[in-house]
């Protein structure tokens, strides 16, 4: 078996009882990088000499151990990284180098996986398609013709043409899951609060959770045993007990309740989507589980909700990046003109398209009309949710509406924005969602179907997928 047809577990196994080394696996993904990328362009930096300096140092260790043991994994260019660039696909912070590692990241050294490179994304993670990154955009290696989805559309291509064996990209409205859908792989949500932020670049930090994006349900699990768990260096992680996430997998699902959403008709969905989503609800009821239809009534208003609360809070976050504490610096004669440059120069239009409405938002006077009422749907949602899962233990929605769109397609941000109508509202509720690739449209495109479980119940979230992947 080629190296690349391995699982997480399979890599870190062998490597573990010297069957290959981690230096070969790492030569083969650096490999697989220079014949791929050139054309995908899925990696803003690969530190190819750190790459197998770290496969020889886990090579000469006597005491090999480690769920990630050799396993190379590629990591969304806004966590931090110590010593390698961090530029979160802005120009403001173009040569930025982090001076200390993310906790996900430090979690990953620790189980002895190796960071093979930084990945490209939407310009502080905002967007669907990689069309906004300030350097390039990144290529669906499915068919270079179309976007990988985004924001974390680097971490999802490079996965998908076997550049890395898993990455990490962060949500916040569907960034992991969309691009995942897209790229025909799978990339998990976990609840808000699972896993620590510390070191994630924040781009709305009620909303903001890394999450792993793979090949396989499988790997899923094992990568959020991984990152997962309490962090005193983030305030909004949860005291949760410790769990094995790959316990669940292959247990039955019989007996266990799928929700399906009766709102579902009032959204226009492409028809291969659809019947994707049929096949999965027969597979499901095949398998013993029981389709029941739920309702979330206020559905239609999470995205207007999203597109007030993720700016304003973006609009603090990005306060930060002024060219003085962190950023490009611009020109001027005293501080408001310094500041003004340094943003004008350092940020691309949708990124001040943000700021603007947030700020705008915010602002004395319109805090109630905007925020104010924001918050109070966003809770709206949160309660449809949770009578949902008074009768279910999971739901299950497409990822997105569409399969992947042409580069330059989407004219208007609106059209871009709607890409996320079904994963911006898990997001605002802070639920666990996974995308798994079932099904395919004409083009050749998997069609990602997305699965939904209560707040930290990963464990069903991964049992029922797994179920849904290998049936
Ligand atoms: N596409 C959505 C946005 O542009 C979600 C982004 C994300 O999850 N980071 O905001």
């Amino acid at each position: 078996m080629e190296i690349g047809d391995l699982t997480i577990k399979d890599i870190a196994s062998r490597v573990k009882r010297n069957e290959i080394s981690a230096n070969e696996v790492a030569k083969f993904y650096i490999e697989q990088i220079h014949m791929k990328d050139p054309l995908i362009n899925a990696f803003l930096y690969v530190d190819e000499d750190g790459v197998i300096k770290r496969a020889k140092e886990l090579d000469n260790l006597k005491n090999k151990k480690g769920l990630l043991f050799g396993v190379p994994i590629a990591i969304k260019d806004n966590m931090n990284v110590k010593g390698l660039q961090a530029t979160a696909g802005s120009k403001i912070l173009r040569g930025y180098i982090a001076p200390y590692d993310a906790t996900v990241v430090q979690k990953i050294k620790d189980e002895g996986g190796i960071i093979i490179g930084k990945t490209n994304l939407d310009e502080f993670a905002m967007g669907s398609s990689t069309e906004n990154s300030a350097f390039f955009p990144t290529r669906n290696p499915l068919n270079v013709e179309y976007v990988p989805g985004g924001s974390s559309g680097g971490s999802a291509s490079a996965v998908s043409a076997g550049l890395s064996k898993a990455g990490l990209g962060s949500d916040t409205g569907g960034s992991v899951r969309q691009p995942a859908a897209f790229c025909g792989v799978v990339g998990m949500k976990p609840t808000y609060g699972r896993v620590s932020r510390y070191g994630l670049i924040a781009f709305g930090s009620s909303l903001d959770v890394i999450g792993p994006l793979t090949k396989t349900v499988e790997d899923s699990a094992v990568m959020l045993n991984v990152i997962a768990g309490f962090d005193a260096k983030d305030e909004t992680t949860a005291k949760v007990e410790k769990e094995d996430f790959t316990d669940s997998l292959g247990k039955e699902i019989r007996g266990l309740k799928v929700g399906v959403i009766k709102e579902i008709a009032d959204f226009n969905v492409q028809s291969e989507i659809m019947q994707s989503l049929k096949v999965s609800y027969s597979k499901l009821e095949q398998l013993g589980a029981e389709i029941i239809e739920v309702s979330l009534p206020h559905l239609k208003y999470a995205l207007p909700t999203y597109y007030i609360v993720a700016p304003s809070e973006a609009s603090a976050n990005l306060a930060r990046f002024d060219g003085v504490r962190y950023g490009l610096e611009g020109e001027g004669e005293n501080i408001k003109e310094f500041y003004e440059d340094s943003r004008t120069k350092g940020f691309g239009s949708e990124v001040k398209r943000r700021i603007l409405i947030g700020t705008f938002a915010l602002s004395a006077g319109y805090y109630d009309a905007y925020y104010v009422k924001a918050a109070k749907v966003r809770r709206a949602i949160e309660g449809d949710f949770e009578s949902a899962f008074s009768k279910v233990s999971s739901i299950i929605l497409p990822t997105t509406p569409t399969t992947p769109f042409k580069f330059g397609e989407k004219k208007s941000p609106l059209d871009m924005y709607m890409s996320d109508i079904f994963t911006i509202p898990v997001s605002l509720a802070g639920l666990p969602a996974i995308s798994v690739p079932i099904g395919k449209d004409n083009k050749g495109f998997r069609v990602g179907i997305q699965l939904i479980a209560k707040w930290f119940d990963e464990a069903t979230l991964l049992r029922v997928a797994y179920a849904l992947e290998n049936y």
